[in-house]
């Protein structure tokens, strides 16, 4: 549990992989709100990681969507390009408590001799011991144990998964030499001393890996709270594959207003007409956890297209 006598620090870290659009506008104003509401710190993280993933602007554009809609952050943006020492050292003391191995298996190799965990194939160990005569070191694994990690979701409730079973040993470097999310996001959760992590419930299944890695480098292990996912009426998660709008930054109200519904928040009629700064005091005053349902989705019909 994270320590409460410190000071609220919430994050949004997104991957700069397109515009921001009404799925990811959810975990900002959660997030933003959730922080604020605690008289807290929002801070700002990108996470471009992942070149070939990521489009040419699109983190200036995420920014810039921000603040057109008042979503100020707190102190400099974070980049994870900018971060792979802090990585490396990571991988470095995980190597030296012996809680990795590299491994030689391909996608193909796993898939073909792996049962399916929650989030993908469940990697059966091959490596673990050593790596066969003649193969080659292609990506570094965590080992996961036998332990179960339990942990209390703000909003999901009592979580519970089994590492060996649900995940397997899984990646922190691939086999292009990239580092893996799960490692980059525990070392920067705790470099920027979140105390509480507001994301969508897609990641829930994440929480658990991080948590385990926490526990291996000895860093704090941040309070967690999964938003329900918007999703589209095939019960798709919003993506840019799934052609969800990019926020109108000249005119963000309607937007924010039904991201506020979607939330369970009642803003009133008139606050489509207030100022930004009117627009967010009442509802950082207003805002209620007790109202966000506590699904993991929630299907939106047609979100950020004005009706009007
Ligand atoms: N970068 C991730 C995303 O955009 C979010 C990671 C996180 O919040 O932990 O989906």
């Amino acid at each position: 549990m994270a320590d409460s006598s410190k000071t609220y620090r919430g994050r949004f870290a997104p991957s700069p992989t397109g515009p921001l659009h009404f799925g990811s506008m959810v975990a900002a104003v959660g997030g933003f709100l959730q922080a604020k509401s605690h008289g807290g710190e929002w801070r700002v993280r990108m996470e471009d990681l992942d070149p070939p993933r990521e489009v040419p602007g699109a983190a200036d554009d995420i920014l810039r969507t921000l603040e057109a809609c008042g979503l100020h952050w707190d102190g400099a943006v974070m980049y994870q390009s900018r971060r792979h020492k802090a990585y490396a050292a990571a991988l470095k003391t995980l190597d030296r408590l012996d809680a990795i191995y590299p491994c030689a298996c391909s996608r193909r190799e796993i898939a073909d001799s792996s049962m399916k965990g929650i989030d993908g194939p469940v990697y059966p160990g091959t490596c673990r011991k050593g790596i066969a005569a003649g193969r080659e070191a292609r990506a570094w694994r965590v080992k996961v144990g036998g332990a179960a990690v339990e942990f209390d979701d703000g909003l999901q409730g009592r979580q519970r998964r089994d590492l060996a079973a649900d995940f397997g040993d899984f990646v922190l470097r691939r086999a292009d030499g990239l580092f893996a999310y799960q490692l980059a996001v525990v070392v920067d959760d705790a470099e920027q001393g979140i105390t509480e992590v507001v994301r969508g419930a897609d990641l829930i299944e994440s929480t658990p890996r991080q948590i385990h890695l926490q526990r291996l480098l000895n860093l704090p292990t941040p309070d967690y709270l999964h938003l329900p996912v918007a999703l589209n009426a095939r019960g798709e998660k919003f993506s840019k594959q799934t052609f969800a709008a990019p926020v109108d930054v000249e005119r963000p109200w309607q937007l924010l207003i039904q991201v506020l519904q979607f939330l369970g928040q009642a803003p009133p009629v008139d606050l489509a007409e207030a100022n930004i700064g009117d627009f967010w005091r009442w509802a950082i005053a207003h805002w209620r956890l007790d109202r966000i349902p506590r699904v993991m989705g929630v299907v939106v019909e047609t979100p950020g297209v004005d009706s009007a």
